[in-house]
């Protein structure tokens, strides 16, 4: 009854919300600068389109992504910018071609807010190859808007193209669901694209926020999961969540004894490392997914010959997922009570900047979501 009172009010509140050449007043947080600090900033989105949807932000998950590009180590990111494309929240008005969803339910976005819809990648739900190219969540050229420069969802509200969102069933975890959005499907979409079995041996270099999902969605799978940091206090985390070995990659005596192991790796490293090692670890026929994409500072490089003396395995790059393998993702987490482990943080600046400095010292266990209702 309560509940059904609140969906009322939001629809009775957004029936008066704005009109359909509005702008939205939307407030967040930003850096200014590539070394500077989070502060209060108030811009706006786009009206909302015949196609989109209004969200009310509730949570938005911290990527070490969005830590890459605040700190402009991917290039040169444009400030100011708003991070977040891990965004869990509320519709709280539709366009008036909308179906999909209804004022008050739960969407999701993550990293793509819209995609031409017409090439042939869009057409088979790779959207994240759009051949016109992805709109993403933050610092990219919305076409579809004047061109304007997209801002992530450490903010109140999102305007987004309902086909790019995703439907978050009512009873789900909502604290949890944001980082599945980016997390999730990065980990998810590899490791079905390379068939992972039951049995398989298969190892996860990297045990942070995608790799600690990664590990859930492999044992769920019935896969014999080997876990690979740089850091010793995670090592119990590991056998928590089922794997059946743990290797502190800094201790170059517990590496040993690896090669022509495993038939499926996936690699999150956000640093500098040596990938070569790697893929001395795959058996003849294995497959290793990349998904860490370190600074261009630090950009790992594997040489021609790496690949011919470790002959017949494969590696790959992986992108997130496209949107019906997201949706697929999503069900499958909430069905299968795969979550992220989270740190629940309030939206203010002190906050953030301790969260990405905590992030890159290792300190996280294992996401950050902040709290986006107490933005003042
Ligand atoms: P986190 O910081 O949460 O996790 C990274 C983990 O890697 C940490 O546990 C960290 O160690 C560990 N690590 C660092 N160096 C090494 C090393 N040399 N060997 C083994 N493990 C190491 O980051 P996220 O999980 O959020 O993101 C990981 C990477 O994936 C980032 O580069 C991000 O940009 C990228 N990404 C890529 C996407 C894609 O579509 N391809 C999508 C999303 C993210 P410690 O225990 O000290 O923290
Ligand atoms: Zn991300």
């Amino acid at each position: 009854m309560i509940k059904l009172i609140n969906i009322l009010t939001i629809v009775m509140i957004s029936s008066v919300l704005f009109s359909q050449n509005t702008r939205i007043p939307v407030k967040g947080l930003a850096l200014f600068s590539k070394d500077g600090h989070f502060q209060p900033y108030e811009f706006s989105r786009h009206a909302i389109g015949d196609n989109d949807i209004l969200i009310d932000i509730l949570y938005s998950g911290i990527c070490h992504s969005d830590i890459h590009m605040g700190r402009s180590e991917w290039g040169n990111t444009k400030y100011p910018f708003v991070g977040g494309h891990e965004i869990a929240g509320r519709v709280i008005q539709i366009g008036k071609n909308v179906t999909k969803f209804k004022v008050g339910d739960y969407a999701g976005i993550g990293c793509i807010i819209n995609s031409c819809g017409q090439c042939n990648n869009c057409k088979n739900g790779l959207e994240q190859f759009c051949e016109k190219g992805m709109v993403g969540t933050y610092g990219s050229h919305d076409y579809f808007n004047n061109n304007e420069i997209t801002q992530g969802g450490y903010a109140n509200k999102y305007v987004v193209s309902a086909n790019h969102a995703i439907k978050i069933p009512s009873h789900a975890d909502i604290k949890r669901v944001a980082p599945l959005l980016c997390a999730g499907i990065t980990t998810y979409s590899p490791i079905h694209f390379s068939k992972v079995k039951k049995e398989d041996k298969v190892a996860v270099v990297g045990f942070g926020g995608l790799g600690h999902l990664a590990v859930q969605y492999l044992v769920a799978l019935g896969a014999q999961v080997t876990v690979l940091d740089i850091s010793e206090e995670k090592r119990a985390d590991a056998m928590r969540l089922g794997a059946v070995q743990y290797v502190n990659v800094t201790n170059l005596e517990e590496l040993k004894g690896f090669e022509n192991q495993f038939s499926f790796i996936i690699s999150t490293v956000p640093a500098k490392y040596n990938p070569v090692i790697y893929m001395k670890m795959l058996k003849m026929g294995g497959e290793m997914a990349i998904v860490g994409l370190p600074s261009y500072e630090n950009m790992p490089q594997i040489t021609l010959d790496s690949f011919i003396f470790n002959p017949n395995r494969k590696v790959y790059g992986s992108l997130i997922g496209g949107i019906a393998e997201t949706q697929e993702m999503l069900d499958y987490s909430v069905a299968n009570h795969i979550y992220p482990e989270v740190e629940i943080i309030n939206a203010d600046g002190q906050s953030l900047d301790d969260a990405y400095n905590k992030i890159v010292d290792g300190k996280v266990k294992f996401r950050y979501v902040i709290d986006m209702k107490t933005l003042k």
